[in-house]
């Protein structure tokens, strides 16, 4: 199968007077039609400054500095700003985190929508009105010809986030890049957003990428998983496969940091230390001060990304002469 997006040894850099940030750091990966992809990792790891570099919403002193985005066969990194602009909100669009840094508190909502149907689907102002009130019906609100009228001030943050993604979606994107689309809302609302986002999947067959922190949501949601760690990808597989074996050590601190997987019956832990700072990354596996699994040569030499035998792909040392299993084999902490 062609995949829909592929991203190919992606380097997203920040240039400031304290030095080169690598926020993104040499990331690949792959997404196909109708798939759900998730991205997860702690907040600083690169997964948000990677999902706006596929978006084109890096802004200076951000630069794309090299790797290629192939979306349907076109390399975004060479567009400009200006063909991106067509691209976005239309064949690809975006759910923010908080709704009200993305939406326009000085529009109605309806405006917002129907201005955006107009645009991208070259409707008429009386149709776009219709699409949008079936849009807002279609993301779960009762009473879409009210909040049609609304100002996102007037609404719910649930409300809002439903309105966002009557945005995104209104004008049926193949791809959906959702960023933290749950973190602000109750546990209940999450839910929702969470199932209706499958269902419009299942409708239109569009691609989702899920950025989160939170392996809950990836758990409930998605197909394939990649994990992130400063600025690069430290595991990449199957999500059943990596709640059943992580095969990377900062994968399975996030699993046993995870308070709603309850199957892994595993006593709640924190990973210890911080993301460090991606201007002065360690030498070697830049998770080693993290690591309790780490050896000697873990602080001097980088391991590679290296394809295992589960089809999954890890970046670490213990699998280099073959598949370790991290979670009966040893236990960090022992
Ligand atoms: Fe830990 Fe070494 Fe693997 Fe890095 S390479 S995750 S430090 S065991
Ligand atoms: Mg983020």
């Amino acid at each position: 199968r062609e995949a829909l997006l592929e991203v190919r040894e992606l380097k997203t850099y920040y240039s400031t007077e304290t030095g080169v940030t690598r926020s993104v750091d040499g990331v690949s990966f792959k997404i196909e039609r109708g798939e759900v992809l998730g991205v997860v990792g702690e907040s600083g790891c690169g997964k948000s400054v990677m999902s706006y570099s596929v978006m084109g919403l890096v802004e200076e002193p951000g630069r794309i500095v090299g790797g290629e985005i192939i979306f349907e066969g076109t390399d975004l990194a060479k567009l400009s700003k200006g063909e991106l602009k067509k691209l976005q909100g239309n064949a690809m669009s975006m759910i923010f985190q908080e709704p009200l840094t993305s939406l326009n508190p000085l529009l109605t909502i309806g405006y917002q929508i129907s201005e955006n149907i107009m645009l991208h689907q070259a409707a008429k102002k009386k149709t776009a009105k219709q699409r949008s009130i079936e849009m807002l019906r279609k993301v779960g609100i009762a009473r879409p010809e009210a909040v049609f009228r609304s100002y996102p001030h007037e609404l719910s943050g649930g409300m809002r986030q439903r309105a966002m993604i009557a945005i995104a979606l209104s004008c049926n994107p193949k791809l959906l890049i959702a960023d933290e689309p749950t973190t602000a809302l109750d546990v209940t609302i999450q839910a929702q957003i969470l199932r209706l986002m499958q269902e419009l999947r299942d409708e239109t067959q569009a691609s989702i990428m899920i950025i989160t922190h939170d392996l809950g949501v990836i758990a409930e949601m998605v197909d394939r998983v990649i994990v992130m760690y400063a600025g690069q990808v430290v595991e990449e597989g199957d999500v059943y496969e990596l709640f059943r074996a992580p095969k990377h050590p900062y994968t399975l601190g996030l699993i046993r940091s995870t308070p709603r997987l309850e199957e892994t019956r595993v006593e709640l832990d924190s990973i210890p230390g911080t993301v460090p700072a991606p201007s002065r990354m360690p030498a070697g596996c830049r998770f080693h001060p993290r690591c309790a699994f780490a050896a000697k040569r873990c602080a001097s030499e980088a391991p590679p990304l290296r394809e295992l035998g589960s089809g999954t792909k890890a970046r670490c040392w213990l699998h280099e002469e073959g598949e370790v299993n991290l979670v009966d084999e040893r236990k960090p902490g022992d």
